[in-house]
């Protein structure tokens, strides 16, 4: 079972207090519903499809107890999608025409088209509606990848107001999204693993999110010990390089018979360095007499590696 449908669910089973079911409801069927014309115009049905059996639950369950008129429920398997199910939840418009227009799903008094208005925030007024908003929106539409892989949740619709909406909601809880628009879609995504585990909470996925935690933690805690390895590899690189560039200036003063015109300080550290050649400027510095820190070894060994890039420049020159 993947982590998305373990997600919803939960969602599905999520207690809802009676404003906030509403909202939910909304951003369900904006999300995965459509309005079917039976019988020449003489009925005209909203209908919620979903291959996702908790959310059909969830929807039958909210119609249920928001409309007083009967829900229907009908299953279709489907080659298509590889012998899945398809449930189809349809109630009559009529029974639930002012809850479309309070919530832009239809524009007012207009016949039969789904999608095509504006919703007005207010009806999303307190945070719990706007939680169960993104309920319904991540239960109509929305899906989330394991969090062993790379993060990603994402909310997919063809309804640019909902782009708004949904976009509006996710930000005003300090979560950030972003918004791609493909071929006849647009889809609204998050990438960070802190966001996408406060919306699973906001939302009210609260036992899926302990787990999103728990995989994260594993994660995190692998990838900073990679970090630390990585880095004092690095360290120890640079370590050696510069080093081995000390060393070759040392041996260009040997080599050139100029060793004893370097300053006594000079000289000390540079015979310390080519004794030691593993040693840090630290360690070295403690070798010194009277000891020396390990800046006053860096200056020093540069001085060194100054003086002879100079020299070598100038014999260039000649
Ligand atoms: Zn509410």
């Amino acid at each position: 079972m993947s982590f998305s449908y373990e997600v919803k669910e939960e969602l599905s089973r999520q207690p809802s207090e009676s404003c906030c079911q509403n909202a939910e409801l909304a951003a369900l069927i904006r999300m995965a519903g459509t309005i079917k014309i039976v019988g020449g115009e003489k009925k005209v049905l909203v209908q919620v499809q979903t291959v996702h059996a908790p959310t059909a639950r969830r929807v039958y369950k909210l119609m249920r107890k928001n409309f007083q008129t009967p829900v229907q429920v009908a299953i279709k398997r489907n080659n298509f999608l590889r012998d899945k199910r398809l449930y189809i939840i349809s109630i009559d418009m009529k029974c639930c025409r002012r809850f479309l227009e309070e919530y832009g799903i239809i524009p007012e008094k207009e016949h039969a088209k789904l999608k095509r208005a504006v919703m007005n925030p207010d009806s999303i007024k307190n945070d719990c509606c706007k939680r169960a908003f993104l309920r319904g929106a991540f239960l109509g539409g929305g899906s989330v990848s394991n969090p062993k892989g790379p993060y990603h949740m994402e909310f997919v619709t063809q309804d640019e107001d909902m782009v708004k909406i949904l976009t509006e909601t996710i930000n005003h809880f300090g979560l950030k999204s972003n918004v791609v628009e493909r071929k006849n879609n647009y889809m609204i995504y998050l990438k960070d693993g802190d966001h996408i585990s406060d919306l699973l909470g906001l939302m009210g996925a609260h036992n899926n999110l302990l787990k999103y935690e728990d995989v994260r933690v594993l994660k995190d805690m692998r990838n900073s010990v990679n970090r630390i390895v990585n880095c004092e590899t690095a360290n120890l690189n640079k370590t050696i390089d510069a080093s081995l560039r000390q060393i070759e200036s040392i041996k260009y003063f040997k080599e050139n018979n100029i060793f004893d015109r370097l300053p006594d300080k000079l000289r000390q550290i540079a015979e310390l360095r080519l004794q030691y050649p593993d040693l840090s400027l630290k360690e070295l510095g403690q070798m010194m007499d009277p000891v020396l820190g390990k800046s006053g070894v860096s200056y020093r060994l540069k001085k060194i590696e100054e003086m002879a890039n100079k020299l070598q420049s100038m014999k260039g020159d000649l």
